[in-house]
């Protein structure tokens, strides 16, 4: 175990116990300085993006930054009100009493996050975490190292070791983390990882979010409107790549309406990232050379229908339609997390039955159709963390929604009042007045049951 990531764990956890948290007020400064912090640092963070794997521009500013000045905005308006405790009735056997539900802060928390979004989700959780008065260790990727240097640069800014720090690493270090005690501990990642982080967290019944990933199902009905569909999809799977853990990972489409649905698919892929999509400066490239490889050996080149060019001197992968694929194809197997698109018919709600019930449970589900009897009937047939009907991955920026997984793709959920909860812990308090003392309860009982 590393010296240092002791160091700064035992240091956060006598702050805690010594000091508890800081006054809301003094909290709410806090977000304030980190919201013009990073508004300072915004050209670094987006450069830093593009360096680490050429995410757009644009990509960047709405999915990793106007996300978080709207979180922050939030807590900012919010904090001081959510944080009062909650009076509730009390109730007849505790009569008289005042009875509060309290927001307490867990402690010490670890936050894990991704690459995708390397920004956001690992700077979103740490503001909710920091923002109910825990103190934080984060460990942003390791795959990521730009942007993962400028969240370190900008905690370190704002706040001490003992309240917040960044340890950046690998694996390793991850690994030096969980074994050591937590009071929570927020983990974004795979699902393979999201097990290890939950068996370590049960070493000391510490609680957990898991924000993992899945297979995430695109039902196409013959009802949707097909050239708007294809443009939402589109949009949804390749935006980043296609490394989205709420992206369609696969379409289910009516079988009537495939040919109609492939060829808006062709054209708003075109309309989108122009004939000769490496030349785009809207298309995020793959994250490493590793899980290049992995994509680039999904593609089956005779089930190509659109697409299917890579470059590995960029870790490039064009936005690829994939036709018909067996279930027993690789890219059939797990979560895709790349610019691959397999579309596979279906005849009838067996068929959707079928493939859908033979993943675990999906992050996300989307269905496109003007039917809304038939919308509302798949929805509630099968589990999942999150959907949208005639859209896809949106659910993800209404902070008023729960945002999580299910089963497999996850445990707890967050996002807003939501993130909030996620990071305290809701303490029943019963003061009980002492003016009045109603002697039913007490023994001896004889027969008092007959007055309830
Ligand atoms: P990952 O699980 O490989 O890594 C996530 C984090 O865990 C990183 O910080 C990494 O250093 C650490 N880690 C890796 N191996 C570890 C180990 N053996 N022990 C402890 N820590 C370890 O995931 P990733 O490749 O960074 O991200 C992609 C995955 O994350 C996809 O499956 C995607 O669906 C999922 N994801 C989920 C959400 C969500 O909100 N549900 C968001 C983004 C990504």
């Amino acid at each position: 175990m590393s010296q240092h990531i002791k160091g700064i764990h035992d240091k956060q956890a006598e702050f805690y116990i010594k000091n508890g948290s800081l006054p809301v007020k003094e909290r709410i400064q806090q977000l304030k300085k980190l919201k013009s912090e990073i508004n300072f640092r915004e050209n670094e963070i987006i450069e830093a993006l593009k360096l680490d794997f050429q995410k757009p521009v644009f990509e960047s500013m709405v999915t990793e930054i106007i996300v978080v000045y709207k979180e922050l905005d939030l807590f900012i308006k919010n904090l001081e009100r959510w944080s009062q405790p909650k009076s509730v009735r009390s109730s007849v056997l505790n009569f008289p009493s005042s009875d509060k539900i309290h927001h307490r802060p867990y402690g010490n928390v670890l936050i894990i996050a991704p690459w995708n979004y390397p920004f956001q989700l690992a700077i979103n959780p740490f503001i909710a975490a920091i923002a109910t008065g825990n103190t934080v260790t984060l460990k942003p990727s390791e795959l990521t190292p730009h942007t993962s240097t400028i969240l370190e640069k900008i905690i370190k800014k704002i706040f001490t070791e003992e309240q917040a720090t960044v340890i950046q690493g690998d694996k390793e270090v991850a690994q030096q983390l969980l074994d050591l005690k937590w009071n929570y501990i927020f983990f974004t990642g795979s699902v393979a990882v999201g097990k290890i982080v939950h068996q370590a967290a049960s070493q000391h019944l510490t609680p957990v979010t898991l924000e993992l990933g899945g297979k995430n199902p695109c039902v196409v009905e013959a009802s949707a409107k097909i050239q708007l569909t294809a443009k939402r999809i589109v949009w949804g799977k390749f935006l980043n790549a296609g490394q989205t853990c709420i992206a369609p990972d696969y379409i289910l489409v009516e079988k009537s309406i495939k040919p109609r649905l492939i060829k808006a698919l062709k054209e708003e892929i075109i309309a989108a990232y122009g004939k000769n999509s490496i030349t785009s400066p809207d298309y995020a490239r793959i994250i490493n050379q590793s899980h290049f490889e992995r994509l680039k050996n999904l593609i089956e080149e005779n089930k190509v229908l659109f697409g299917g060019q890579t470059d590995a001197d960029e870790n490039f992968i064009a936005p690829t339609l994939i036709d018909e694929p067996q279930q027993s194809d690789k890219i059939m197997e797990d979560e895709i997390f790349g610019p691959i698109l397999p579309i596979i018919s279906y005849e009838n709600e067996n068929d959707l039955k079928k493939i859908i019930r033979s993943y675990s449970t999906p992050l996300a589900f989307f269905v496109f159709t003007e039917n809304k009897s038939f919308a509302n009937k798949i929805m509630a047939q099968f589990p999942f963390g999150g959907g949208v009907i005639n859209d896809v991955v949106i659910h993800f920026a209404n902070e008023k929604l729960p945002f999580g997984g299910l089963g497999n793709s996850g445990i707890g959920a967050y996002h807003g009042k939501h993130s909030f909860y996620c990071f305290t812990h809701q303490q029943a308090i019963v003061d009980r007045k002492t003016w009045l003392d109603i002697p039913f309860r007490y023994a001896p009982y004889h027969n008092k049951l007959k007055w309830l």
